[in-house]
């Protein structure tokens, strides 16, 4: 329900965990949720006293291509500072983080909304560690939390975008994009039920035609789906809404989403960046990187989802509308490429392939690209029953069978079922029924 006295804005923030082989600041393994709790931990990533952190070179380089795959410029001069705080789950007392100058700033991200084309502004893209986990859960009847540090200290990028976005179908749309360049880069699986890519929607209203940002922000901590998000935005909207109408201000805050309850519920006031006290981290070396050092980066850089329907539409004829669905997933890109490629043995064109992909949907998780142009092959033999053979095979038929056709013209409509299955009987190879009803209906007028 979208109102029309205000219009909405949000900006994301986006954590992805990169998959790296170690963690982010000591050479602990990447956890695994078969892991048992606290097992993969050490000095650095449970923060004791006296333990140096290491920066993981895989992850800046993973953190840097998602900068530039958003197109953000690449700072050279970097360096990681502390964030501070104090929670549970963080024993060290502050994350180490990035503040003034994050390896990527200033992007953007192209959508597609009803095939207009929208600019989404990137703030920054700044690479971070992780947090331990907390499960609350009852115990012998007694209600406690308990912490794994397995996760301490894994390979967080942190993406954030401008406000631009204006309604919960436009983040989604926005988020569908960034997971799928993340997963086409191959930093990370963005699996959100893993926890792999977690989400938090900062919201509030404006009356249309206010250019300057509200005086307030709502933020909806880590969602865990596109969905959630948009019925987290549409939840917030309503509120804000009734509240302004009242001439009131909704509250800076931090809100959680409850997915069972289908709204979100106030945790906690929303903290400024001064009440984490930032300072650089002493422990870690400013990081300096320099423009070849970029540029090998950049060349490691797959092609890319908008990239690859580009092409996809220009290299085999078929639509850009078809091109994304075909490029949604980068397995379904790659088992479509390699049909084609098995495709021209049979004198099967792209086109062909697109179709019966899209309209069929064949499972490429159990079939192989040859099994399925093999397929195609075969029913497009049964489609294209030429218009000759079936006239004779018709011409047979109604010649042994004089008196269903009798009947048929004395107006027994429905005995055209038998004579399409003597019709099969001659043609075994004639699959499609309504081929042969529409010859039959015709020859028998
Ligand atoms: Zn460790």
């Amino acid at each position: 329900m979208k109102n029309t006295n205000y219009e909405t804005v949000v900006g994301m923030e986006i954590h992805v965990e990169l998959s790296t082989a170690t963690k982010m600041f000591c050479r602990c393994p990447f956890p695994t949720l078969q892991d048992q709790p606290n097992t993969l931990t050490c000095p650095i990533c449970l923060g004791l006293p006296g333990a140096l952190p290491f920066p993981n070179k895989q992850a800046i380089e993973s953190c840097i291509q998602i900068g530039l795959a958003l197109n953000c410029k690449i700072n050279k001069d970097s360096f990681f500072e502390r964030k501070n705080y104090f929670y549970p789950d963080l024993s060290k007392g502050f994350q180490i983080s990035q503040y003034l100058h994050p390896f990527g700033e200033k992007g953007y991200l192209d959508i597609k909304i009803n095939g207009v084309e929208k600019r989404i502004g990137i703030t920054r893209v700044h690479m971070e560690e992780d947090t331990g986990k907390l499960t609350h859960a009852t115990v012998k009847g007694r209600e406690v939390s308990l912490i794994d540090f397995n996760r301490s200290s894994v390979p967080l990028v942190e993406i954030v975008t401008e406000p631009d976005i204006r309604s919960g179908e436009e983040a989604k749309l926005f988020l569908t994009e960034l997971q799928k360049i993340i997963r086409y880069l191959g930093v990370s699986d963005a699996d959100m039920e893993k926890g792999h890519m977690r989400l938090e929607p900062n919201i509030s209203l404006r009356p249309p035609g206010q250019t300057t940002l509200p005086k307030y922000k709502v933020e909806v901590k880590n969602i865990n789906s596109f969905k959630f998000v948009d019925k987290a935005i549409q939840y917030e909207e309503k509120r804000h809404e009734e509240l302004l109408d009242k001439g009131e201000t909704p509250i800076q805050e931090t809100r959680g989403w409850n997915e069972f309850k289908n709204k979100t519920v106030s945790q906690r006031s929303k903290e400024e960046a001064h009440d984490y006290r930032y300072f650089p981290e002493p422990d870690i070396p400013p990081i300096k990187i320099t423009q070849d050092q970029i540029s090998e980066i950049e060349n490691k850089i797959p092609e890319l989802p908008a990239e690859k329907i580009k092409r996809f539409a220009i290299d085999y004829g078929i639509t850009e509308y078809n091109a994304e669905i075909l490029t949604r997933d980068l397995k379904l890109a790659h088992f479509f490429e390699e049909a084609i490629s098995v495709g021209i043995a049979y004198n099967i064109v792209p086109l062909t392939i697109a179709n019966y992909i899209i309209n069929k949907k064949p499972n490429i998780e159990e079939l192989l690209p040859a099994t399925l142009v093999k397929k195609i092959k075969e029913e497009s033999t049964v489609l294209q029953i030429d218009n000759n053979v079936l006239e004779s095979a018709i011409r047979t038929v109604m010649e042994k069978n004089p008196q269903a056709v009798a009947d048929y013209k004395s107006g027994k409509v429905q005995i055209i079922g038998f004579l399409i299955g003597q019709t099969r009987q001659v043609l075994p190879n004639a699959k499609d029924t309504e081929q042969i009803r529409k010859k039959l209906t015709e020859m028998l007028e």
